[in-house]
């Protein structure tokens, strides 16, 4: 388990994706979603979109099934217009 270079917290799956998709692929340690979005200059629910966009593209550096829950990811209700079936 990794642990983010700068502040020392637990990284998920996702943030290590993260950090290779927008710092670098090639990196040996790093950064946690908040430190990752300082660092970026964006907030953390926009990192999270962003990763909700490379699972929906398949991108491997990203995991769906270690994400926050939230509305993004509700089952039964999939942005690719699977499921939505009449009411
Ligand atoms: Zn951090």
């Amino acid at each position: 388990m990794s642990l983010c270079m700068q502040c020392g917290r637990e990284l998920t799956y996702n943030e290590i994706g993260a950090h290779k998709k927008f710092i670098n692929r090639g990196s040996k340690s790093f950064l946690c979603k908040s430190c990752l979005a300082e660092k970026l200059g964006v907030t953390v629910p926009d990192i999270d979109r962003k990763i909700q966009q490379f699972i929906q593209q398949g991108c491997t550096l990203f995991s769906a099934g270690n994400v926050i829950p939230g509305p993004a990811v509700s089952p039964g209700r999939t942005p690719s217009g699977q499921g939505e079936g009449p009411k």
